[in-house]
């Protein structure tokens, strides 16, 4: 079941208008559960204060939840899902995006840098990543304006493109491990233009081309949900350092689909990255740095060797265009990102609609 009682998503909802409040979808319903639970936060217009419980409230609640659906005791508090809006269910602190697909830092690297070897030297020594813009974080339906910026000339971005994600929502603060302090996963759509990043990112590394717009899937799905789609992480060479050596199994299963305008471009599986979520938590902490409810770390492109999670590698930079004849995106498009595990619990879906630019 896609959204059964084992997947049980979290979101943040409004009806007709309404106060935005906390659900959890079953299938095509939304699961009221402030009114349900007698618990006044999930009133709260996102997951935050929710989420800064920790783990023993999540997994109390789910099971209580999982327990009551099943006894057929919710009725009155379901709601049909065409009924709702859908928000941004998160109320993002930071936001830190990876690069984790050896094939997608190989396929860069060959592009941007065809003269050198296709991987900088730290690259598998460390989770390589850089601090996005929180705040342009939108929830998967919002429309996306192409942006403007150098490319070098000015004028808008002649190479929007998308990048296919996973993304981790960190439930608690402070430093610890990834099970105690990662609540659940949405899919991501981290937008890029091409054009301006290739002419603004070095030395420091990805700004303006990114920094516009970063798209998340309106549910996020428990961590706890996930446990049959573990698997272990891709073999690494050299050995990881200690800090970021695996204790546990944190690879995922998952099958992305990624869609333009309702044609597959896509189906990359999230378990052929090299690094996985749990080394990229203790990445971002291992300075002192302490995590914050609310922070979301994404993956960076989920690329197999035959299935590019980016415009840019599916076309090789625009030398090898799709059937449609286009390279990159056109105003109008519609990309969408779903995904499945083995079982066919579905994460939902990422989706959005390019607007064209405006002038400056
Ligand atoms: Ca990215």
């Amino acid at each position: 079941m896609s959204f059964g009682l084992d997947n049980l998503p979290y979101g943040v909802f409004s009806v007709d208008g309404g106060n935005p409040r906390i659900g959890v979808r079953l299938e095509d319903q939304v699961l009221d559960l402030a009114p349900l639970l007698h618990d006044d936060v999930f009133l709260e217009p996102t997951l935050n204060p929710f989420m800064a419980r920790g783990r023993a409230v999540w997994r109390a609640t789910r099971a209580r939840v999982q327990d009551l659906l099943a006894d057929d005791r919710c009725a009155e508090h379901l709601i049909p899902l065409d009924r709702v809006r859908l928000h941004l269910p998160i109320d993002v602190a930071d936001y830190v995006d990876f690069y984790a697909s050896l094939e997608h830092a190989s396929n860069l690297g060959r592009m941007f840098r065809p003269d050198e070897e296709p991987l900088k030297p730290n690259w598998r020594h460390l989770p390589v990543g850089y601090h996005g813009r929180a705040g342009t974080v939108v929830v998967s339906g919002t429309q996306v304006r192409r942006p403007c910026g150098q490319r070098p000339s000015f004028g808008p971005s002649l190479k929007l493109d998308i990048e296919a994600e996973v993304g981790y929502v960190v439930g608690t603060g402070g430093t610890g491990s990834f099970e105690e302090h990662v609540f659940g996963v949405v899919l991501v759509n981290d937008w890029s233009a091409r054009d301006i990043q290739a002419w603004e990112y070095v030395p420091l590394g990805p700004f303006l081309g990114k920094s516009f717009a970063t798209s998340i899937s309106a549910w996020v799905t428990p961590l706890d949900a996930l446990d049959h789609a573990r698997v272990p992480g891709r073999a690494q060479d050299p050995e990881p350092l200690d800090y970021l050596r695996r204790k546990a199994e944190w690879g995922l299963d998952l099958r992305l689909h990624v869609s333009l305008n309702g044609e597959t471009l896509s189906n990359p599986n999230y378990r052929d990255m090299y690094w996985t979520p749990d080394q990229m938590l203790a990445h971002i902490t291992v300075n002192g740095a302490p995590l914050r409810t609310g922070d979301l770390y994404a993956s960076g492109t989920v690329s197999g060797v035959d299935d590019p999670g980016s415009l840019i590698e599916l076309t090789w930079n625009g030398a090898q265009p799709l059937k449609s004849g286009q390279s990159f995106l056109e105003d109008g498009d519609t990309v969408t990102i779903t995904a499945t595990t083995p079982s066919g619990l579905s994460l939902g879906e990422v989706t959005g609609r390019i607007l064209p630019a405006t002038l400056r």
